[in-house]
């Protein structure tokens, strides 16, 4: 039964027997047979038992062990979404969740959007018939605005709890609420094998069912001094496997999209360069913006006497299982968002990764074969300069969104709210300060009018401010795209690493005069004007030319849709200011002026804390350095650096 460890299966003689299935060989196995041979196969029954017998069950198992893909087709063959109701199951990346509902859906055979769906933010992938829905926390959290009590849920499942996102901690306090008064729903909390007592404990001592999982052991290799440029031994790393080791799938694990690209450049180019000194290896990315399609990619098996390697996010730790994996490069680093809560100031940094995401890593060799992972750091490094774990994101982020969020659904007293890990006190009395200042709240603390219309609104505070602001201002048309360019991450210009001068003056071409947003409100404009009275293969030849990613733009125009709807619901008028730049700042500055910085010796001094920022050497502002500044985001590279700043006069 569950909780007996299954003994790891010990390879062949040698890596050759052990190697990962052919192509041929894959296809040959049904659909129904992968799915027969998943660890969690032969615990059906038991499984369904147990949460027939239970509200709460806290489920542990191995990456790849089928929690996320089979427990919710169970859920399904025995009937849990009679009578229409839903099951849900949230995860924390938008990526997992858009591809796990792929893969179930064509599991079970239906097209995605029907009976299996996917909810992610600014994109719902569900209709009238879906019953299993997979969704961001973000968007489960959301729901509890419309449905408060989650009504047409028969079971939730709180997926990849040992993540810890902010959402998801939340999501544990309601659910653990809504529980009480709702004994008809199921909630399964799921979790690699990490922290799982600690689940069980906040559901009031819920049982653990465990997944006996299969790993076949990793041999680990520790670099002999750190290495300068990761980047740059990963790629080393990378070509030293493929021509001197066995068949096999390499995963490296960088920290994000720019990374990622241009490793997988890098290897492209040097590939290139051998030629057909080598065979032929296949250079997959994946990471949080990158198209569907691309994505599914990642998936499909090796074509025989080539090699993959996929340069994945955090996402490839165990939200996603590619199986055939017998290599894992390991730079030991991740991005994080990091607060400090008497500033105020969020950035997202490069930090070493927790020893715990280390050996999470290192296990995604081992899932079909005795594998290698290569730390490209020292064996003293992970003792002594690794956390043992994550810090959970609760403590280490704004809760401005959240506040609001709790307050919209009448959860006033935040204090005393069921937090597994309470947030550190001044970080929540800086969220209520903040709100306030932005007038979501008043002195008493309580949701205003606008506050109950910015929480309407799927976006940051200050973001939501900003758009609410531009009612006032007659501009919300240039508002709504200048939202909706901010909210594609960066991800607009294209600046490959051989191309960099041509980058950078065909970007020089749309600076205009205002700073970031009003470029990126002109690149908008001009988009779609060439996307409207032009042919497809126009709009992309000149999005090519002009170094613009073809994708962020119809992403941004996906979002910019949303939100137009949105506000139709909030019940603000979409107008235009016409070409006037005035109310455009003004509208910029009522949502954003706690992030106003002045020019001082070199650099700037943000106003709110005297804290010393630069503006970051993409923007159109870098040369002229103004007076006064507003910038959207910082981020720490070297230095401390704005993002997207304004020029305020
Ligand atoms: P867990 O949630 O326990 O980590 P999953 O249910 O995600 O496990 O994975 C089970 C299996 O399904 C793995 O072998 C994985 O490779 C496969 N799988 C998951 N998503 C996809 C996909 N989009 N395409 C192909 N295979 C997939
Ligand atoms: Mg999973």
């Amino acid at each position: 039964g569950a909780g007996v460890q299954a003994q790891p299966q010990r390879p062949g003689q040698g890596l050759q027997e052990s190697r990962p299935l052919s192509q041929a060989e894959v296809q040959k196995q049904s659909i129904q047979e992968v799915r027969r041979s998943l660890p969690v196969f032969p615990y059906r029954e038991d499984l369904l038992l147990a949460i027939q017998q239970h509200q709460i069950l806290v489920i542990e198992g191995e990456t790849g062990s089928g929690k996320t893909t089979q427990i919710p087709q169970f859920l399904m063959e025995s009937g849990y979404n009679d009578g229409g109701m839903k099951i849900g199951c949230t995860q924390p990346r938008r990526v997992a969740a858009m591809s796990v509902a792929a893969r179930v859906a064509q599991e079970v055979g239906v097209k995605l959007g029907n009976e299996v769906g996917y909810s992610i933010r600014f994109e719902d992938c569900t209709s009238e018939r879906t019953v299993l829905k997979y969704m961001t926390d973000g968007m489960l959290l959301r729901e509890f605005l419309t449905e408060p009590d989650l009504a047409s849920y028969s079971v939730v499942i709180i997926d990849e709890a040992h993540e810890r996102t902010l959402h998801t901690d939340i999501l544990f306090g309601l659910i653990k609420d809504i529980a009480r008064f709702r004994p008809d729903l199921k909630v399964l909390v799921a979790s690699a094998t990490l922290d799982t007592e600690r689940f069980s404990c906040f559901f009031d001592d819920a049982p653990v069912f465990r997944i006996p999982g299969r790993r076949f052991p990793v041999d680990i290799f520790y670099t002999k001094a750190p290495e300068a440029d990761y980047l740059e031994a990963c790629v080393v790393s990378v070509l030293q496997i493929h021509v001197t080791q066995p068949p096999g799938d390499c995963l490296v694990f960088l920290t994000g999209q720019e990374e990622i690209e241009t490793c997988c450049e890098l290897l492209q180019e040097r590939c290139r360069r051998l030629g057909s000194k080598i065979s032929e290896l296949l250079v997959l990315p994946i990471y949080a913006n990158l198209p569907s399609d691309m994505q599914a990619k990642i998936f499909s098996p090796t074509p025989p006497g080539s090699r993959k390697v996929v340069v994945a996010t955090n996402i490839a730790e165990t939200s996603l299982t590619i199986d055939g994996i017998i290599y894992v490069i390991d730079p030991g680093f991740c991005k994080q968002k990091s607060y400090n809560a008497r500033t105020g100031m969020e950035s997202l940094i490069v930090t070493p990764c927790s020893r715990a995401s280390a050996n999470q890593r290192a296990g995604r060799a081992g899932r079909v074969a005795a594998g290698k992972c290569f730390r490209l750091y020292t064996a003293w490094a992970f003792k002594h300069e690794m956390e043992e774990s994550t810090v959970p994101e609760i403590q280490r982020t704004n809760l401005g969104n959240v506040v609001l969020l709790l307050k919209s659904l009448g959860i006033n007293d935040l204090i005393h709210f069921d937090f597994m890990d309470p947030p550190p006190h001044e970080t929540l009395v800086l969220a209520l300060e903040q709100l306030y200042a932005l007038g979501a709240l008043n002195h008493l603390g309580e949701l205003t009018k606008l506050g109950r219309r910015m929480a309407e609104l799927p976006v940051d505070p200050m973001l939501s401010k900003m758009i609410l602001a531009s009612e006032q201002y007659k501009c919300s048309e240039e508002v709504l795209t200048i939202a909706a360019m901010l909210s594609v991450n960066n991800s607009i210009f294209y600046r490959p690493k051989d191309k960099v001068v041509h980058a950078d003056n065909a970007r020089q071409n749309f600076v205009v005069p205002g700073g970031d947003h009003m470029v990126l409100l002109n690149v908008y404009t001009q988009f779609w004007v060439i996307f409207i009275w032009h042919q497809l293969g126009y709009s992309t030849q000149w999005c090519y030319e002009n170094f613009i990613q073809f994708r962020s733009m119809k992403r941004a125009r996906d979002v910019r849709e949303q939100l137009e709807g949105l506000m139709d619901r909030i019940e603000v008028e979409v107008c235009s200011s016409g070409g006037d730049i005035v109310p455009i700042r003004k509208a910029v500055t009522a949502g954003y002026f706690y992030h106003t910085a002045r020019l001082s010796k070199g650099g700037f001094k943000t106003v709110k804390h005297q804290q010393t920022v630069y503006v970051h050497p993409n923007s159109s502002l870098f040369e002229e350095q103004p007076r006064w500044l507003i910038y959207h985001e910082l981020v720490f590279t070297t230095k401390e650096f704005m993002r997207q700043v304004w020029h305020q006069y």
